[in-house]
């Protein structure tokens, strides 16, 4: 069975071709959940198109409406995709998400300024005026990997600065990690649904469900990524043009 951390695995890959283009390293896959299959893709692209708003979910967003329209085939897929983000949806990403009817966002580290998603607001089930249903948000899948990808590229880009600062403050710090606060995100019971009950010591605890980190997904670069995703975008495309032809 395809798990969360299979799909988060791709995400976190595609956060690090990011940060070889010089990106901020937060990515997204949708997962459209009855093919079991990426359909969309997205990285941050706020450097390279010097656009504020261009977040991986967004270019993820852009990336299907393309492929499918703005319609009711879009609005009717949503309910069945799940958004593998490395980084917690924005305020900004977590509501577009919610006004699309997204069936589930899984996170990887919390976005501690500005997160949609439990983190500053709960825009993803909060009783806000004009936005229709709710979905459930998941934090915590491979946190440690999408953290140290957000270090690695402050450290580079500190190393670029015209004022580099000294090197112990560019010490990288790859043993230390905050606790995972999993209340503010999920109630206990969700918690068990998504994990298990012999996991909830972690949900007690506020420590991460996985024990290791995956070094080679943070430390090698991947430069097939794309390759990989274009070609289980694909799939999608051809699965749903052979339905149109009938
Ligand atoms: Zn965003």
């Amino acid at each position: 069975m395809v798990g969360h951390c299979d799909w988060m695995g791709l995400a976190v890959r595609l956060a690090r071709y990011a940060l070889d283009q010089g990106e901020t390293p937060v990515a997204c896959v949708f997962v459209y959940e009855p093919m079991g299959e990426v359909i969309a893709y997205g990285t941050n692209d706020t450097n390279g198109s010097l656009t504020g708003i261009a977040h991986a979910e967004f270019m993820a967003i852009n990336h299907l409406q393309s492929a499918v329209g703005t319609g009711a085939e879009m609005l009717r897929l949503a309910r069945s995709i799940t958004v593998y983000v490395t980084v917690e949806p924005c305020i900004m990403c977590a509501s577009a998400l919610r006004q699309l009817g997204i069936g589930k966002v899984v996170f990887g580290c919390a976005n501690e300024r500005f997160g949609g998603n439990g983190t500053v607001l709960h825009c993803n089930k909060d009783a806000s005026a004009g936005l229709n249903g709710t979905y459930r948000s998941v934090p915590g899948i491979m946190r440690r990997e999408a953290i140290m990808l957000l270090r690695y590229f402050y450290v580079r880009s500190n190393e670029r600065s015209p004022k580099p600062r000294n090197k112990s403050e560019r010490h990288l710090d790859k043993t230390s990690f905050p606790l995972l606060n999993w209340g503010r995100y999920l109630e206990e019971s969700e918690f068990v649904e998504e994990f298990g009950e012999e996991q909830t010591n972690h949900y007690a605890n506020h420590t991460d469900v996985a024990e290791k980190i995956n070094w080679s997904l943070v430390d090698e670069g991947c430069d097939d990524i794309i390759n990989e995703l274009e070609r289980r975008c694909s799939r999608f495309v051809e699965h749903r043009n052979k339905r149109v032809k009938q």
